[in-house]
């Protein structure tokens, strides 16, 4: 029979690995953690490109400056990561048409507006609907300008449409990790302080990568968890990190199933996937400079390669540029080749800058989306959620403890949302540790 833990711990992302630091350092040594790929890290992962490294899941540390210290801004700050100020309020000054003129600015001003005022107007008619309440929707956006616009509002700022925990706690600005060493380096500086690490290695063996966990056994006397290469782990609880895209698919099982209050709560949270797509090129063409850094391309599709942005803030001569696309896009890209993908983005570029560019020497297309270890790229909530769905998908199941970003109730979505959610799970497992204790105990005194 395998030897018994008190906590298992899936998934070595941020949220993981800080609910199993907050563990050790109350003196639960013996954990396990099982991670399904063959590294730390989870959506906070850098990969080398064009020569430099570029962040292809958590790009920013979002809310600093505020009125409350940001976590992991704080902890970045400690661990010398380099990051960039993103001056994100430029973008709407360049915009361009598919001829590749800029909107004069006044025009700009006047979609942007036109676009928040609506956004605004959308989300009390939504409030009233939900109260029974009937109030005339906006117009939807029709010319290309306003697609853009709306999408970048949506899909990027909705800040000024609904106040955003984020901003009101930490405020509104946000930094662009461009650090060779990635983001994912606070992830190992983390793990440092409770695993045992060697040259900047982590060499030890209660973290065990390339375990796909597929079955969670569950009693009131303990947690059984199967992986996919047959190996079994038991243990007095579990902590289960994976992504809300996960719970909804059918990765894991359950035995017995979850109740039923956890799976609709799950199945009501939307998942958003965001897909940044990198592309180099042998020199630059486009106007460089802080107040150009974002960009965006005005077409009658929605999304359709809206967002650019140059790397040469973060790393000049770099010459790469990337794309953000999200949610349609994203998927129908993903399901592409990157040939097609390096095609369409060039006919993008050239609308806006003429024909005599070059072409792209390489791409890197992230897939979120077709990952069976993240579907998708963070959690969603729908605006108009009520709190009883975050409060059911954070709950836990007897002895299975849920955390992750899409378990943060003012933070989900964020890389401090799961930081601050691996904290709390494991404050909760450990009061529950002491509760369960105690009642042992009290049995013992009465026998
Ligand atoms: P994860 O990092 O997903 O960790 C879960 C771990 O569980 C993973 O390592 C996974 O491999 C593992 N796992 C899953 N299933 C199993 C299984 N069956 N068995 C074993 N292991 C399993 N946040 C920001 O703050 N700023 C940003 O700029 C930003 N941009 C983003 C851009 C993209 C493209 C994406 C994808 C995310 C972005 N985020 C951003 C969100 C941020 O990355 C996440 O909120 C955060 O990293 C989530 O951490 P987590 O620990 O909850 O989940």
């Amino acid at each position: 029979s395998p030897s018994r833990s008190s906590v298992i711990i899936i998934g070595a992302g941020i949220s993981g690995l800080s609910a199993a630091k907050v563990l050790a350092e109350n003196g639960i040594e013996d954990l396990v953690i099982l991670e399904a790929t063959d590294r730390i890290g989870g959506r906070i992962r850098k990969e080398k490109f064009g020569g430099v490294s570029v962040e292809l899941g958590a790009g920013w540390i979002v809310g600093v400056g505020g009125k409350e210290s940001n976590p992991v801004w704080e902890f970045a700050n400690q661990s010398g990561l380099r990051t960039c100020f993103s001056d994100y309020s430029n973008a709407r000054y360049n915009i361009y048409d598919r001829s590749g003129k800029i909107f004069p600015s006044g025009v700009a001003a006047d979609s942007y507006k036109k676009a928040v005022d609506s956004a605004i107007m959308k989300l009390r008619s939504l409030e009233a609907s939900h109260v029974g309440e009937v109030i005339e929707p906006p117009c939807s956006p029709k010319t290309p300008i306003e697609l853009a616009i709306d999408f970048i509002l949506h899909d990027f700022e909705m800040a000024e449409v609904e106040p955003i925990s984020t901003f009101v706690d930490f405020g509104e600005r946000e930094f662009l990790v461009a650090d060779e060493r990635g983001y994912e380096y606070l992830l190992y500086k983390m793990a440092e302080d409770f695993l045992f690490t060697s040259e900047g290695k982590i060499l030890d063996n209660r973290l065990k990568l390339n375990k796909v966990v597929r079955e969670i056994q569950h009693s009131r006397n303990g947690v059984i968890v199967k992986t996919e290469d047959d190996c079994v782990y038991e243990a007095n609880y579990v902590i289960l990190s994976a992504s809300i895209g996960v719970l909804q698919s059918d990765l894991i099982s359950f035995r017995p199933p979850l109740p039923r209050w956890k799976t609709e709560a799950i199945g009501k949270c939307d998942v958003m996937v965001y897909t940044k797509i990198f592309l180099k090129f042998p020199y630059k063409f486009w106007p460089c400079g802080a107040e150009k850094e974002f960009f965006i391309y005005a077409h009658e599709r929605r999304g359709y390669y809206t967002f650019w942005q140059h790397m040469e803030t973060a790393y000049p001569g770099s010459n790469v540029l990337v794309v953000t696309l999200t949610n349609g896009e994203s998927k129908r890209v993903e399901a592409q080749s990157d040939e097609e993908t390096l095609k369409e983005a060039m006919e993008v570029l050239r609308d806006m800058f003429g024909p005599n560019i070059p072409n792209a020497t390489d791409i890197l297309v992230p897939r979120w989306w077709k990952n069976r270890f993240q579907r998708g790229s963070y959690s969603n909530y729908p605006i108009i959620s009520n709190n009883q769905v975050l409060h059911d998908i954070k709950a836990p199941v007897g002895r299975i403890f849920f955390t992750g970003e899409h378990t943060s109730e003012r933070f989900n979505g964020y890389v401090h949302g799961g930081y601050l959610s691996g904290i709390e799970t494991s404050k909760s497992l450990l009061e529950e540790m002491r509760e369960e204790k105690e009642r042992k105990n009290e049995n013992q005194t009465f026998l």
